[in-house]
């Protein structure tokens, strides 16, 4: 018999988890610790403190084994309470953990989060979501333009964890889905997330009242299959976006990073082939597509390079260009000819084989 898509869906159990003093407080954290004692978890401890011991390993990558096979349970510090906007996908921050047990080799996270990569999440999620009130149509990135206004005041989930990959241990998205369908913000609201993991299955019931875009992270084989470890294959990915959206869930397609590897055109063409008949058929489909293609930072690379020595993946900063944000921090970003040649087989490619995808922007 063939597996169902569900059942092929890898969940991460922790073998470790590290619970604050404070968390311990917390309601959330009982929810957490009963979903980790169902997963098996044998090790769950309670700690006299706030801080966080035990995740140093005599080496680096022992540390980083160590870390990365940790959850963590923690009140989230007071900066996190003051949400900021998360352009170009979001009006807002809206974080429920920080840190991901997965391992891909080009992750984002690297140059954002300093320590050990261990995956916190956070207790206070009533306080959380309590916080979102306050935010509502006071957006610059979609509730404040005129192009998507329409989307309402988005609170992006996944800008510093993988929300569902930690599902079946924290609970956090389901709740969050819920309390975003049925909480009277006083306007329209959007929640965001998006996720390289299958797991739909606690999302499907949830009255989520079409307020929640969930998206799944796709990308090429060659990419997906050589930098993307411990996350869900793309099939599985695609499989779950289809029962999400038969659910009634507003859907989408973040393809990142994109990579010009040896036969991008076909393997790009094949994924977006592949999601087209997975989404085939589906009433009232309502589907979006953002495109982010690869760049580093001279920090992430330094962090990416000691978590994967042997790595394969191309953060050569002489075959990119240099572009400034912000506050003047460097980032590698391709080359302009690159750029536009993936750009604009990108465009063509999506109307020809998605013709029903909304694209949100290009970055
Ligand atoms: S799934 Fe996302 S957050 Fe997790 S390791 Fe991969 S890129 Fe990083």
């Amino acid at each position: 018999m063939v597996p169902s898509p569900q059942s092929r869906t890898r969940l991460w159990t922790p073998k470790h988890v590290v619970v604050t003093r404070s968390a311990a407080e917390r309601p959330h954290a009982a929810e957490i610790v009963a979903r980790c004692e169902a997963a098996g978890v044998g090790d769950i401890d309670f700690l006299r403190s706030d801080r966080i011991t035990g995740l140093r390993g005599d080496d680096e990558r022992a540390t980083y084994a160590r870390a990365k096979s940790t959850l963590a349970v923690v009140v989230s510090p007071p900066s996190k309470r003051k949400l900021q906007p998360i352009p170009p996908s979001a009006d807002w921050r809206l974080d429920l953990a920080e840190g991901c047990p997965a391992h891909c080799q080009y992750c984002y996270l690297a140059g954002s989060l300093s320590g050990p990569p261990v995956t916190r999440v956070y207790a206070d999620l009533d306080e959380i979501l309590a916080g979102m009130d306050a935010y509502v149509g006071r957006g610059g990135v979609t509730s404040g333009t005129a192009g998507r206004a329409h989307e309402g005041t988005t609170f992006e989930a996944s800008c510093y964890t993988d929300p569902l990959g930690i599902e079946h241990v924290t609970g956090s998205l389901a709740a969050t889905i819920a309390h975003a369908g049925t909480h009277d913000f006083g306007g329209p609201v959007q929640l965001r997330a998006t996720t390289k993991f299958g797991g739909v299955e606690p999302l499907l019931g949830l009255p989520h009242s079409g307020r929640t875009r969930i998206r799944v992270s796709v990308n090429a084989a060659g990419v997906a299959g050589r930098f993307e470890g411990g996350t869900d294959p793309v099939a599985v990915r695609l499989a779950g976006l289809g029962r999400l959206a038969r659910a009634g869930y507003p859907a989408g397609l973040t393809i990142a990073p994109i990579m010009p590897v040896p036969g991008w055109r076909e393997e790009y063409g094949a994924l977006l082939d592949a999601a087209a008949a997975e989404l085939d058929g589906v009433p009232g489909l309502d589907l979006t597509v953002e495109c982010i293609t690869h760049r580093f930072t001279p920090g992430s690379r330094e962090v990416l390079t000691g978590w994967y020595p042997n790595t394969k993946l191309e953060m050569d900063p002489e075959r990119r260009s240099r572009k400034f944000g912000k506050y003047g921090a460097v980032k590698y970003v391709y080359r302009r000819e690159d750029m536009a040649e993936l750009r604009t087989w990108f465009d063509r490619a999506l109307a020809e084989r998605l013709p029903a995808a909304r694209a949100l922007y290009w970055t």
